[in-house]
C-alpha cells in the first residue's frame, strides 16, 4: 500500500481541515480543489476496485463523452491524469480503504487498517457499485459485451446498429432500453417477472416502442459466444415453461439498480430508501454537519464521470466555506 506523503497523519498530532474518501471522478476533483484552496486534504483513495485507486473507470476501456478528450481516452488514464494533478496540489493520497468512520461527535474519526484521523470535515465520495448478475461467464465479457451504462457505451462501435439485450424490470433498465434504441437495430427487454416494475409512463413508452420486445417470464442463465470468442447471444429460459433458448445479442446491458457504498455511515447520517446519502441541492451537506457527500454515492440518476466530478468540486468548495464559518 503506497501512500504519496512523507510524514501521515498519526493519532494526536493535529486535527486535519478535511478527509476525503474515495479516489473516483467525485474524489479526485474534490481533493483538487480541496488541495488548491490550501486546505492540505487527506485522502484514502481505497483499493476495492482491481487493487488500484480511481474508481469505476478503472474498469473501462475508452471514455468518450469526459469534456476535453475529442478523441475520447481511457477509463485508467484520465484517472491517472486526476490522480497526478491531486497529488501535485498537494493532496495527501494513502492507497488504504477506510475501515469506520465516526461522525457523532466533532472532530471526527477516520480509520484505516493503517491509521487513525481526526478531523473537521469529510467529504464522502466512495461511489456505487453495478449490481452484477453472477453469469458464468460474467468476468469473461464485462467490458466485451456486457456493460451496465447504456449512456456511457451504447454509441460505442461494439454496440452500434446491433441486436441488445437489456435485463431487469425496474424504471434502470426501461430507461436503459429506451436509450439504447437511438443506436441499435434493436433492443430486447429480459423481465424476470411476468410485469414491469417501472413507473406506468416508462412502460408505456416500452411497451409501444417498435424497436424494443419485452420478454416476460425470461431469466437471464448465461452469455453465448460465437467461434472467435465474440458475444454472440443470451442464454435465457422461460421460467413458466422451462424451456431454453438463445437470444442473439452483441451486448447485454445490466438495469438491475446500483448500490451505493455508504455502508461506512449508517445509522450515522441520513440515507434514503436505496442506501443513498441524502443532501441538500446544490451544496454536498448530508445531514450531519461538516460531513458532504459527491458522486454515485449520493447520485442515483445520472451516475456520470462528468456530474461526479462536479459535484465533487462543489463538495470541495462547501468545506472551504464551512471551515471558514466554523473556525
Ligand atoms: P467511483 O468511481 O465509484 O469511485 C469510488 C471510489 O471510492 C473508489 O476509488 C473506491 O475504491 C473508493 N472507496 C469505496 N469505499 C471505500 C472505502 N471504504 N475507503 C476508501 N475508499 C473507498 N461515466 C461516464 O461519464 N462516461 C463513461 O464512459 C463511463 N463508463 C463507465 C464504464 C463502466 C464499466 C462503469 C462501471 C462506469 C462507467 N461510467 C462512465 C460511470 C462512472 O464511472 C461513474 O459515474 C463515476 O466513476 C462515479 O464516480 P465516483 O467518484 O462517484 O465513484
Amino acid at each position: 500500500k503506497a501512500s504519496s506523503a512523507e510524514s501521515s497523519p498519526s493519532p494526536g498530532k493535529g486535527i486535519e481541515n478535511v478527509v476525503i474518501i474515495g479516489s473516483g471522478p467525485a474524489g479526485y476533483t474534490a481533493a483538487i480543489y480541496a488541495a488548491r484552496a490550501n486546505l492540505k486534504p487527506v485522502v484514502f483513495e481505497g483499493y476495492q476496485v482491481g487493487g488500484v485507486p480511481g474508481g469505476q473507470l478503472m474498469t473501462t476501456t475508452e471514455v468518450e463523452n469526459f469534456p476535453g478528450f475529442p478523441d475520447g481516452i481511457t477509463g485508467p488514464d484520465l484517472m491517472d491524469r486526476m490522480r497526478r494533478q491531486a497529488e501535485r496540489w498537494g493532496a495527501e493520497l494513502f492507497q488504504e480503504d477506510v475501515e469506520s468512520v465516526d461522525v457523532k461527535s466533532s472532530p471526527f474519526t477516520v480509520k484505516s487498517s493503517e491509521r487513525k484521523v481526526k478531523c473537521h470535515s469529510i467529504i464522502f465520495a466512495t461511489g456505487a457499485t453495478a449490481r452484477r448478475l453472477k453469469l458464468p461467464r460474467e468476468d469473461e465479457f464485462w467490458s466485451r459485451g456486457i456493460s451496465a451504462c447504456a449512456i456511457c457505451d451504447g454509441a460505442s462501435p461494439l454496440f452500434k446498429r446491433q441486436v441488445l439485450a437489456v435485463v431487469g424490470g425496474g424504471d434502470t433498465a426501461t430507461e436503459e432500453a429506451l436509450y439504447l434504441t437511438k443506436y441499435a437495430r434493436h433492443v430486447h427487454l429480459l423481465v424476470r417477472k411476468d410485469q414491469l416494475r417501472a413507473s406506468k409512463a416508462m412502460q408505456d413508452r416500452v411497451i409501444n416502442n417498435p424497436n424494443v420486445t419485452v420478454h416476460f417470464n425470461t431469466e437471464t442463465l448465461d452469455i453465448v459466444s460465437n467461434t472467435k470468442g465474440q458475444m454472440s447471444g443470451v442464454l435465457i429460459r422461460k421460467s413458466d415453461t422451462g424451456e431454453e433458448n438463445v437470444l442473439e445479442a452483441k451486448g447485454l446491458f445490466y438495469g438491475i439498480g446500483h448500490s451505493p457504498n455508504s455502508q461506512l455511515l449508517e445509522g450515522q447520517v441520513e440515507l434514503d430508501s436505496a442506501g443513498y446519502l441524502l443532501v441538500q441541492d446544490g451544496s454536498g451537506k448530508t445531514s450531519v454537519e461538516g460531513v458532504f457527500a459527491a458522486g454515485d454515492v449520493q447520485d442515483h440518476e445520472w451516475r456520470q464521470a462528468i456530474t461526479a466530478a462536479g459535484s465533487g468540486c462543489i463538495a470541495a468548495l462547501s468545506v472551504e466555506r464551512y471551515l471558514v464559518n466554523n473556525n
